[in-house]
């Protein structure tokens, strides 16, 4: 069995609805995830907080909004008249429910069952789409089988024992569907996976069942080994290693999140991005088997700052670096990159909003600089150090960039400069030339 789990704007229009369900009613016997419909869960957000700040006549608008564009999208997605008129009646209910809700009542706790409708709608629109086309497709409540436990994470046995039961349970089904993101929590109450959260969804089912693949479709061509915006000529990377990808996740390259692909590391399952606009072409596989030697992709980070604190102090001293990075933590900022001599030490940030206040403690134990406006870019690929000559390629391609940082040694997937925001355009290029063609 497979997962196939698809975003907001796989499902985004009627058209697009009818092309997920061409695309899974002929995959197999497998268990779809679906995401809201794009702009729904933004949607049920404002609602919200219209609700919070008082203003009910806000919120009454938003439904108004939603429910003219659900009931176009439903007029527009079935042909018969029979699974219309079931679509119509779910929404109206959810809208209308909706519409029940006022500011007093109003807490956390109603909002997440308010966040939670968008996956209801869309899952039971595709189903009924489906059941429309012939197949036999059993929709499986996501508020059934996922639950988090006591400390907010995913209760993986929960899950397991739950949603295995329910699938044995109709031996009779062609095809599965489930809501992405949404769950319920160690009070048995609806909750979420946080935003984004319907690919964490889909590493979790995948995980429970053992499933042979996890497939996340979106509209775009896979993952390409440099910014198509910035570099020309850039390729499909075809096959990532699970680490290599969590290293990308940072850099917000159209991948996974990292904590998103964990459950599916762990039970060592494929993770396969798909494109729904091309659905022939192999997309990037990610799974456990390294490239030897290879390299797979360029990534940037700007509007990042650095820090760097120098003391004569730190020479021979322990302790050093544990105070510094307290200051750190004690106003809430993390550090991405480090990089360390004997006197002095430089770390990056991209989160400021405590950057004086950081900068005031830091002075207690050296000289500070501070240099804003700077771009990280990491080089991703299979470099263990045991492996030679990567470095001097990646190097090679910094021969006329100024380089405030340089880190490498925290992964064997990673290589990770600093330079300025503005040169971040040339870097690129660079590196696309040297690691991809010829140097
Ligand atoms: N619908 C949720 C969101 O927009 C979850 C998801 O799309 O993954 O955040
Ligand atoms: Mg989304």
């Amino acid at each position: 069995m497979k997962v196939m789990k698809f975003g907001g704007t796989s499902v985004g229009n009627a058209e697009r609805i009818r092309n997920v369900a061409g695309l899974v009613a002929e995959s197999g016997r497998n268990l779809v995830v679906v995401s809201a419909v794009s702009g729904t869960t933004n949607s049920l957000v404002e609602f919200s907080d219209y609700l919070y700040n008082g203003n009910p006549d806000g919120a009454k608008d938003v439904v108004a909004r939603l429910e003219s564009s659900y009931d176009r999208l439903i007029g527009e997605l079935y042909h018969t008249k029979e699974a219309a008129g079931k679509a119509s009646e779910y929404v109206q209910e959810v809208f209308g429910y909706l519409r029940t809700m006022s500011r007093q009542l109003f807490t956390t706790t109603e909002e997440k069952v308010v966040l939670a409708q968008g996956e209801l709608i869309s899952s039971h629109l595709l189903a009924w789409c489906l059941e429309e086309m012939g197949v036999k497709v059993r929709l499986l409540p996501a508020l059934d089988f996922m639950k988090t436990d006591s400390r907010g994470e995913p209760d993986t046995d929960y899950i397991r024992t739950g949603l295995n039961a329910l699938i044995e349970k109709h031996p009779e089904a062609e095809l599965f569907v489930t809501q992405g993101f949404i769950c319920r929590n160690l009070h048995h109450e609806i909750d979420n996976l946080k935003r984004g959260g319907s690919d964490y969804t889909a590493s979790l089912v995948g995980a429970a069942i053992g499933a042979e693949e996890i497939q996340i479709w979106t509209d775009i061509d896979g993952m390409q080994n440099n910014d198509p915006k910035i570099v020309e000529n850039t390729a499909p990377v075809r096959h990532l290693h699970f680490d290599e990808a969590a290293e990308l996740g940072y850099f917000g390259a159209k991948i996974l999140h990292p904590t998103c692909i964990q459950p599916a590391k762990f039970a060592g399952i494929p993770v396969r991005l798909l494109n729904t606009m091309a659905p022939a072409s192999p997309g990037t596989l990610i799974d456990n088997v390294r490239d030897r030697g290879s390299i797979k992709a360029v990534a940037a980070k700007g509007n990042i700052t650095a820090i760097s604190i120098r003391s004569s102090r730190m020479l021979l001293a322990h302790g050093f670096l544990r105070r510094v990075f307290e200051i750190f933590e004690s106003w809430q900022t993390s550090i991405d990159m480090i990089c360390t001599s004997e006197v002095g030490v430089s770390v990056s940030i991209d989160n400021t909003t405590h950057l004086n206040e950081i900068v005031h403690d830091l002075k207690k134990y050296g000289t500070v600089t501070v240099d804003m406006d700077m771009c990280i870019i990491c080089v991703v690929g299979d470099m263990d150090w045991e492996n030679v000559g990567f470095e001097t390629r990646a190097m090679e391609a910094m021969k006329d960039i100024p380089v405030r940082m340089v880190s490498y040694g925290g992964s064997n997937y990673n290589i990770s400069f600093l330079v300025k925001d503005e040169d971040k355009v040339r870097t690129l290029r660079s590196l696309s030339k040297c690691l991809f063609e010829k140097c």
